[in-house]
């Protein structure tokens, strides 16, 4: 594709009077100031609000207001049911089946969750494979898994490291590491994509290539800049359990909820360790208000608590977008976009940096990180002042992330400018 892009306004102007998602930016409220739109870059770290989310609020606000808890069975969309409202569209975005989703909780404490139940460590299989510069919450997360029964960290967490020289992990190097450790290896449990490399990795063949290994390496993926962003097929995959934000791609507002995926296979295991609340309980039996605990099949079952309906109601109405334009056309427009942006950075004057996001459009999603030979923050400061909003990570990323919801190839240009500019 890169060759056929130009670097000019008219033809940015004329890659969005072409693009078939051009409306959907104006589903969406886009920071301003001076009266100019800013260049809002940051849509992996915190989503732009969809217009529609004050509406969907305001339902509950105000059958809160006039129902009280009568709003459990009788608002517009029953409480005592919420959760239950984000489910097919769910399922839909990660390539899922209804039975192996739910919405619940936010992101770190299902990932603790889950790994209660399948990190099961014994004396010879106690080991968990993870990425090098994995998200720090998911580090201590695993950390204090591993501490928890009783190992030590330092022995028990194998990490996967990029080449001498290189910053992304080689999928070979990945598959070799796992054929390495294949008899103590417990949980393999990667970010789908990683954070600060913006690496895509190739789920599809790690999962099963670690089954081919042995039945008993499970695999988890922290989905956090993955979901809303690559497409993914974690049912067919065939793995283990996943769980992602959704305040991120998703839109979903700060602090949002999160999404869990839990195979099919393990639907009606029952003898799962798992830490259990009233919401996991079989439906039929919730409210008997009695002792001994039947968990629902398939994912739901890993509820704890009530369903957050705020949290939910702001998550349900950017899962409405997500549903109407469907993930394919999404990726379409998000390959074209970054790929423009990737080029407009390599055709430029300025050569001091790096970009060390995958040049494979099957090894990224949106994001391009860019590692800066020097003035890095005086950079990053200019484009701020200059109407970027971009994500500086110590001591020389400048993360971007031209979303297709609501990004244009215009912003990419402008960006682009700014950039050789400053
Ligand atoms: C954003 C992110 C988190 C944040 O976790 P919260 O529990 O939602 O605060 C964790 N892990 C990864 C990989 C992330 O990208």
């Amino acid at each position: 594709m890169s060759t056929t892009y130009q670097a000019t306004a008219a033809f940015a102007a004329n890659l969005d009077a072409t693009d078939e998602l051009k409306d959907y930016r104006n589903r969406f409220h886009i920071p301003s100031a001076n009266g100019k739109s800013l260049i809002y870059f940051c849509g992996n770290s915190l989503g732009l609000q969809p217009k529609s989310t004050r509406a969907y609020l305001e339902q509950e606000l105000t059958d809160w207001q006039n129902l009280g808890v009568e709003g459990h069975l009788h608002a517009k969309n029953p409480w005592l049911y919420y959760h239950h409202f984000l489910t097919d569209a769910t399922a839909r975005l990660v390539g899922a089946k209804p039975i192996e989703v739910v919405v619940m909780n936010s992101l770190t404490v299902n990932l603790n969750l889950l790994m209660i139940s399948f990190y099961r460590p014994t004396a010879k299989r106690n080991k968990i494979m993870m990425e090098y510069m994995a998200f720090p919450s998911d580090q201590y997360a695993v950390e204090n898994q591993v501490k928890f029964h009783g190992y030590n960290p330092n022995e028990a967490i194998i990490e996967l490291m990029p080449r001498e020289g290189e910053n992304c992990i080689r999928t070979a190097d990945i598959l070799a590491k796992i054929d390495e450790h294949k008899d103590e290896l417990a949980l393999i449990m990667i970010g789908g994509v990683n954070y600060y490399t913006g690496q895509l990795f190739d789920m599809a063949t790690i999962t099963s290539h670690a089954k081919n290994c042995s039945s008993d390496i499970v695999v988890g993926y922290d989905l956090a800049h993955a979901t809303g962003n690559v497409k993914m097929d974690l049912h067919d995959w065939n793995v283990d359990f996943a769980t992602w934000c959704s305040y991120k791609y998703l839109n979903s507002g700060p602090g949002g909820t999160s999404g869990v995926f839990v195979h099919e296979k393990h639907a009606e295991n029952n003898l799962l360790p798992r830490l259990s609340g009233w919401w996991g309980n079989d439906e039929s039996t919730r409210f008997k208000m009695q002792k001994g605990f039947i968990p629902q099949q398939g994912a739901a079952g890993w509820q704890m608590s009530n369903a957050q309906v705020l949290s939910m109601a702001a998550h349900r109405a950017s899962l409405a977008i997500f549903d109407e334009v469907g993930m394919d056309k999404l990726i379409a427009k998000s390959k074209l976009l970054t790929g423009y942006l990737e080029f407009l950075l390599l055709n430029g004057k300025r050569k001091d940096f790096k970009i060390i996001t995958p040049e494979d459009v099957a090894q990224r999603g949106c994001q391009l990180s860019i590692v800066m030979n020097e003035n890095g923050k005086k950079t990053f400061d200019a484009l701020t002042q200059n109407g970027v909003i971009a994500d500086w990570r110590e001591p020389d990323v400048i993360r971007v992330a031209p979303v297709p919801l609501y990004n244009t190839f215009e912003d990419v240009y402008r960006f682009a400018e700014i950039f050789h500019a400053v």
